[in-house]
């Protein structure tokens, strides 16, 4: 049933080429810094990291916890992001700070890597399957509010079905996709279909007042067909 609406999307929206971000560690501190914040605000962020060049998984280790909290005050909740990163790096480092390394020492697959995010102080199911998704560039789908809050209303079965659990929602995006696409196409499909929802929420399926007569999905949407 994720097809439908992914292909209405993909054709009415236009691909998205996400995650914005020049390298992996760029895209891993990103989903870390967007936790209840505006992209916006990460990046401005973002930005006074690069000009301190510390966007660099060595350099930002080595930061005193201040000097990191106060360079990425603009994502709010600042304090406790800087520890995220700074827990996120002791891990990190365990893989010499290196993608492919991590890659190649857990054989390439989601779940082993995914379980030892979870395993980080800081790192929840939805930054842990970003950073697989987008930075490490493993067939994972990120579920996040907008994806719970689309499904309420264009397939309420649907949503009935995922319960509003995490990982159920994403086990049925991922099954459905897995039965009708080639398995290296994966990756791609489930960054793009992220990346169509949060749009779609952004511009027209808001939390109060969804614009429903302009909406790409509204000839198949359960709410605006009702
Ligand atoms: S038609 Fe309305 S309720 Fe359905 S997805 Fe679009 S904005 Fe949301």
């Amino acid at each position: 049933m994720f097809l439908k609406p992914y292909q209405t999307l993909l054709k009415a929206l236009g691909p998205s080429q996400w995650w914005p971000g020049d390298t992996a560690f760029e895209v891993m501190v990103g989903a870390i810094l967007t936790q209840n914040t505006s992209w916006r605000n990460v990046e401005k962020a973002i930005h006074r990291l690069k000009s301190l060049q510390a966007l660099r998984p060595k350099k930002m280790h080595l930061m005193p916890h201040p000097d990191l909290a106060e360079a990425i005050r603009s994502s709010g909740y600042f304090n406790q992001k800087a520890r995220t990163l700074h827990n996120y790096l002791d891990w990190y480092s365990s893989y010499s700070y290196s993608p492919s390394l991590l890659l190649r020492k857990k054989a390439s697959r989601a779940e082993p890597i995914r379980k030892e995010l979870l395993s980080i102080k800081g790192i929840g199911p939805e930054t842990a399957d970003s950073i697989l998704c987008y930075a490490l560039e493993l067939p994972v789908f990120v579920v996040d509010a907008y994806t719970h809050r689309w499904l309420a209303r264009y397939d309420s079965a649907a949503a009935r079905a995922s319960a509003g659990s995490y990982d159920l929602l994403k086990n049925m995006v991922q099954s459905d996709f897995q039965a009708h696409l080639a398995p290296d196409s994966l990756v791609q499909h489930f960054n793009e279909f992220h990346a169509l929802i949060v749009r779609l929420g952004n511009a027209y399926c808001k939390k109060q007042n969804p614009l429903c007569p302009d909406c790409p999905l509204r000839r198949e949407c359960e709410n605006a067909l009702a």
